[in-house]
């Protein structure tokens, strides 16, 4: 069984984020960019199901610029086998990326998809669903646990108040919940590894996808900045503060 698993190049989770003075969106400028920490637990998932005798190969596929390619080399070095490269300019919407990824589909026909749930840039957490829509496959997202019988995929995701089990034929889409894993750090020989793995780059053009945005940013602001806490001396104070001051009770 192939596992084919998209991973997007995103600002560093760690990085504390500035957006741009004219409010056009997120300063990318000179600020460290890693894998998305969802397809990182995507890569992770897929690698173990490999391990475990379940998967035979696992292919990462990046759609973006050229340094996309780092986070195509963590993913390898992480375990996946080889690594697709999919090169294009700007912000790729979700639609696009889901339609250049059915091509990808079927090219490759993975008998499964891992997608991280959302991107921590866009916080869309639209490609999967869509994609699994295009495809006509059938989605399981925001999975716990992923367990492969015969034919089929067994899916726990967490819900308010329990957890759902949902059992899919195969192929189908799966998106990956923080806690599915706990994805393992890439060993220096693995890098090295890594480096040695198959990686092919194509153009976008390829794909035959209008890639053209749908969607217009109007602006991007930053949170706005909390006030500082008050400390008080006594219950009889902060009631009154309460009352009297924030005028809550
Ligand atoms: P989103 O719908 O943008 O929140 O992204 C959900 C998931 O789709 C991500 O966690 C990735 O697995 C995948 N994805 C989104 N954009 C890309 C991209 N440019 N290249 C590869 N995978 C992507």
């Amino acid at each position: 069984m192939k596992i084919l698993v998209p991973v997007k190049r995103v600002i560093d989770y760690n990085v504390r984020i500035r957006v741009k003075p004219d409010h056009s969106g997120v300063e990318t400028a000179n600020v460290k960019m890693s894998m998305n920490p969802f397809d990182e637990i995507a890569v992770e998932e897929a690698v173990r199901l490999k391990e475990k005798g379940k998967a035979t190969e696992v292919v990462a596929v990046s759609i973006g610029p050229a340094q996309a390619q780092d986070t195509l080399r963590t993913a390898m070095a992480i375990g996946a086998d080889r690594a697709l490269q999919i090169l294009a300019d700007g912000d790729i919407e979700p639609l696009a990326v889901a339609k250049i990824l059915k091509a990808v589909a079927g090219r490759e026909a993975p008998q499964m998809v891992i997608l991280g749930k959302q991107a921590i840039d866009d916080d869309s957490a639209q490609t999967g669903q869509m994609l699994a829509a295009l495809l006509g496959w059938p989605q399981a997202t925001f999975a716990s646990t992923v367990e492969i019988t015969e034919d089929r995929v067994l899916v726990t995701r967490e819900v308010d108040g329990g957890h759902q089990t949902l059992e899919l034929t195969l192929p189908a889409v799966v998106t990956t919940d923080l806690r599915l894993n706990e994805p393992r750090y890439a060993s220096l020989p693995n890098i090295m590894k890594a480096k040695k793995k198959p990686l092919e780059s194509l153009p976008v053009a390829e794909f035959g996808v209008d890639t053209s945005p749908r969607l217009t940013l109007v602006k991007v602001e930053e949170p706005s900045v909390r006030q500082a806490g008050k400390r008080v001396q006594s219950v009889a104070e902060l009631v009154d503060k309460l009352r009297n001051e924030a005028k809550v009770i």
